[in-house]
């Protein structure tokens, strides 16, 4: 990771009292995850360059699990260490803090004066590339950028997401270094902090004087905050001096997790009445909130639900009134209890299957077991299942770091999990999978819920496929 500043003019070598580091001598600073060098590649009356070079240890990084996803082999194989991304924010802000507030002791009218200087970021990481002209050029700069095939031998795997890039303007140095400080990290997805309020202050502090104007004022908050909604709100609050939400108002992940519910069994219904199933059995029915729907649908003959506590089986009973149901409904109604990871001969002969986040409440270990259960022994026409998708949760300002939509998921999973899972389901037991996104999607993240609908290929027609 490397970051490189150089003043062109005349007495270029004052660029060491601005950024407060000799040039003569090179310098080590420790960080949390390695360390920061600054040093100077080139002094001379017409152009002075500093360098400011990041080591980080890669295996601390992973220890750390900072910048890590999935707590896998992704901890230790990426490219965190290698790449320009918040890492150089937080470097910028621990090398050069005096210079970026603007302070010097020996020449403070050069710090206010604006100079004519050349920022290279060498590999940014930057998947939106597009917007890096629109995101510079307003603030005075000259964009140039090298991109790269991802690799050479492999054409089509099309251009890589990581650039050099230079900027070049006439700018205070205070200026840059806060663009930089504020804008490297809005073009990396992968931020290695938590992002929290105090992610507001930093943001306001060094968007001083260039943000609120900024015709991308609203997608460089987005991005920064993470596209965390209730931050962002805030921060935009503040931006435009808008009062803020009052205390205890509901935020609005909250209140798009209300909706999510009815969302959510809106479409697993849509979706069993589309398979033409006459007969459905609820799997891990909880308090049967959407037994209670399937039961009035009059394409439905058959309704039978089940889950492993016995508390939820008794609040279900309660909330659907049982005793109190019309003859019909009752008669079309079963409950009782079982638990999906063991072969149960009341779980078959039925058109569909709803399993609706409940995989993501059992061990890991016991996923196979599920797995068979359902889709070998039971092994209805249709099954539709729901489960968290992982990476929306950076739009839930409530959740703490490295948790988990609920106290008692034992994992949830990425998009690229989900489908893989379902597709290995669908070559060994013969059905066959399409995923379908449920709720508000993020344009990075995709939507809170991710549902599979599994249909079982006759396989008679499998064979003469083959
Ligand atoms: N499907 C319901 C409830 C989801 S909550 C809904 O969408 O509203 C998850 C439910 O799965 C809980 O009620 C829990 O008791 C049940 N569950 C967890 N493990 C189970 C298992 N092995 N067999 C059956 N149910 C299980």
């Amino acid at each position: 990771m490397l970051l490189t500043i150089t003043y062109t003019g005349q007495n270029t070598q004052d660029l060491g009292y601005l950024l407060h580091k000799n040039p003569s001598r090179p310098q080590e600073f420790a960080l949390n995850y390695g360390k920061a060098y600054v040093f100077y590649p080139e002094v001379s009356d017409k152009s002075t360059t500093a360098a400011l070079l990041l080591d980080i240890d890669p295996i601390d990084l992973a220890r750390g699990k900072v910048g890590s996803t999935d707590g896998g082999l992704f901890d230790y194989v990426n490219d965190r260490p290698y790449v320009c991304s918040s890492f150089m924010s937080t470097a910028i802000s621990k090398v050069f803090g005096t210079a970026m507030s603007g302070r010097s002791k020996e020449k403070q009218e050069l710090a206010d004066t604006p100079l004519a200087l050349t920022a290279k970021i060498h590999m940014m990481a930057a998947p939106n590339q597009n917007m890096i002209p629109e995101i510079f050029e307003p603030l005075g700069y000259t964009v140039e950028i090298e991109t790269f095939q991802s690799d050479d031998k492999f054409t089509r795997w099309g251009q890589s997401k990581y650039v050099n890039l230079m900027l070049s303007g006439t700018v205070k140095l205070r200026d840059l270094l806060n663009h930089l400080y504020v804008l490297i990290p809005v073009f990396d997805t992968q931020k290695h902090y938590y992002i929290s309020s105090e992610e507001i202050e930093k943001l306001l502090s060094h968007g001083e004087g260039w943000l609120k104007e900024h015709p991308k004022c609203e997608y460089i908050t987005s991005r920064y905050l993470n596209r965390r909604r209730s931050l962002i709100n805030k921060a935009l609050a503040q931006l435009i001096d808008e009062p803020e939400a009052e205390e205890g108002e509901q935020t609005e992940p909250k209140e798009k997790k209300l909706n999510l519910n009815q969302t959510r069994l809106r479409s697993v219904v849509d979706e069993v009445l589309a398979s033409g199933a006459k007969s459905v059995i609820d799997m891990g029915c909880g308090e049967g909130n959407l037994t209670r729907l399937l039961i009035r649908e009059k394409q439905l003959t058959k309704v039978v639900a089940f889950d492993v506590s016995f508390t939820a089986l008794e609040r279900c009973k309660d909330k659907l009134k049982v005793d109190r149901l019309h003859e019909t409904l009752q008669n079309k109604l079963d409950l009782f209890q079982s638990s999906l990871t063991y072969r149960d001969k009341r779980f078959e002969g039925y058109d569909c299957a709803c399993v609706i986040e409940v995989i993501e409440h059992m061990d890991i270990s016991r996923l196979t077991a599920f797995t068979r259960v359902l889709f070998e022994f039971a092994a209805p026409g249709t099954v539709i299942l729901t489960t968290p998708n992982i990476e929306y949760n950076v739009n839930y300002e409530y959740m703490k770091e490295n948790t988990l939509r609920h106290s008692d998921h034992r994992f949830e999973w990425d998009r690229a999990q989900f489908t893989e899972w379902a597709n290995e389901v669908c070559e060994k037991y013969g059905y066959k999978v399409e995923i379908k996104e449920i709720g508000d999607s993020d344009d990075e993240n995709g939507t809170p819920t991710q549902m599979g609908i599994f249909e079982k290929q006759d396989m008679r027609m499998v064979v003469d496929a083959v």
